[in-house]
């Protein structure tokens, strides 16, 4: 997908953000590279990106002269022009990191807290996101960014047994953590904010279509699309861990039995049986990974799955491995440029993206000027202002 522009006045924070977003994907380019690419015209163009340079967000460079006549200058984002804070919460604990706007991390801190209640978890942020404001005291720090594990609102799945943060429901998770880091706030599920990771900074640079599989704590996912999540009528598609892959399986806290995150995720790791080696419980899972594989590359026709979380790099790198051979899906082509299954190491993605989200939340704000809101963008909790 290819976002474009329009050439109206009152269109200007809309037009803004096609900009920012076009030198944030794209890398560098000129004002006539932008204009072309978003359908806007060069004057357009000139004056949004005019108003970015006062604001320090961007920084142009003029090239080295070929020939004759003045080479042009490109536009980049000014990795300094401002900075995120990124919060992962799970059942485990909080980390907090600090991102510029190229993308890099700038220091991280964590605090191990099993099954923190709310109170206890937004203290612990306050004082997250003051240590990573000290690491920048000068620095414009644009907002926070939280990711926590879903599905949301859901019924017997929603803040229910341990993969999930117990006791959570009902919490406006978003006004407390705006009142605990007198910053700007978004929230995201910790999938689509990986995703999101992966996407503009990690392994699914460059893939357009691609599933993010997220090992974490529970077993998540999320379609990207062109950059973008795929995200349902209610904001939980690809949230893989509930379908049920072993009839008469495991019983789950959902009320269900054999489902995936039963057998698939750090909590089935972690209660492996006594002396059951990482290698061993890796053969155990193999099958019922691949199924997941096949599962998720029929329904959604990927380039590949990329497989990450917060899962110790070694356990995520042991998986991957044994996708060397696969069963047969439709992901089985004699064309593919890319493996069908590939690893994303980084435990920061969940950080990254959502710090990310809080960049593109104050920089470009959402405007929807194409499309009249419909059922889906009001009952998505994140469609609010949030997200690519
Ligand atoms: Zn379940």
């Amino acid at each position: 997908m290819v976002l474009r522009g329009t050439n109206q006045e009152q269109a200007r924070p809309y037009n803004r953000r096609i900009v920012l977003e076009c030198i944030r994907n794209g890398g560098p380019a000129t004002r006539g590279d932008i204009a072309a690419r978003v359908g806007l015209t060069v004057q357009t163009v000139s004056t949004i990106v005019r108003e970015l340079e006062d604001q320090n967000y961007l920084l142009s460079v003029r090239e080295a002269p070929k020939g004759r006549g003045l080479p042009p200058t490109t536009l980049r984002l000014n990795p300094d022009g401002g900075y995120a804070v990124g919060i992962s919460i799970t059942p485990l604990g909080v980390e907090a990191a600090l991102m510029n706007l190229a993308g890099d991390m700038l220091g991280s801190a964590a605090r191990s807290h099993a099954h923190a209640s709310p109170n206890a978890a937004f203290a612990l942020i306050g004082e997250l996101v003051a240590e990573m404001r000290a690491l920048r005291q000068d620095g414009r720090i644009l907002g926070v960014g939280l990711a926590m594990p879903g599905p949301f609102d859901v019924q017997s799945m929603s803040f229910v047994g341990p993969t999930t943060l117990d006791g959570w429901a009902g919490v406006p998770v978003r006004a407390r953590l705006e009142e605990v880091s007198k910053l700007p706030a978004f929230i995201a599920a910790d999938t689509v904010a990986a995703a999101l990771g992966v996407r503009l900074y990690g392994e699914g640079a460059g893939i357009g279509q691609f599933y993010y599989l997220h090992f974490g704590v529970g077993l998540g996912g999320t379609m990207m699309q062109d950059g973008v999540p795929v995200r349902g009528a209610w904001g939980n598609a690809g949230e893989i861990g509930h379908i049920p892959l072993m009839p008469g399986g495991r019983l789950c806290p959902c009320g269900n039995a054999g489902c995936l995150e039963r057998y698939l995720s750090l909590d089935a790791f972690s209660n492996r049986p006594d002396g059951q080696s990482q290698a061993e419980w890796v053969a155990e899972v193999t099958p019922i990974f691949h199924s997941a594989i096949q599962t998720i590359e029929n329904l959604f026709d990927p380039q590949a799955v990329v497989l990450g979380g917060i899962a110790p790099g070694e356990l995520i790198t042991d998986l991957v491995a044994t996708t060397a051979v696969l069963p047969s899906s439709i992901s089985a082509r004699y064309d593919r440029t890319t493996p069908r299954v590939i690893a994303s190491t980084g435990r920061q993605s969940v950080m990254r993206g959502a710090a990310a989200l809080a960049v593109s939340g104050v920089l470009s704000p959402r405007q929807e000027i194409t499309s009249s809101p419909d059922r889906a963008q009001k009952r998505d909790p994140f469609s609010n202002g949030l997200a690519a």
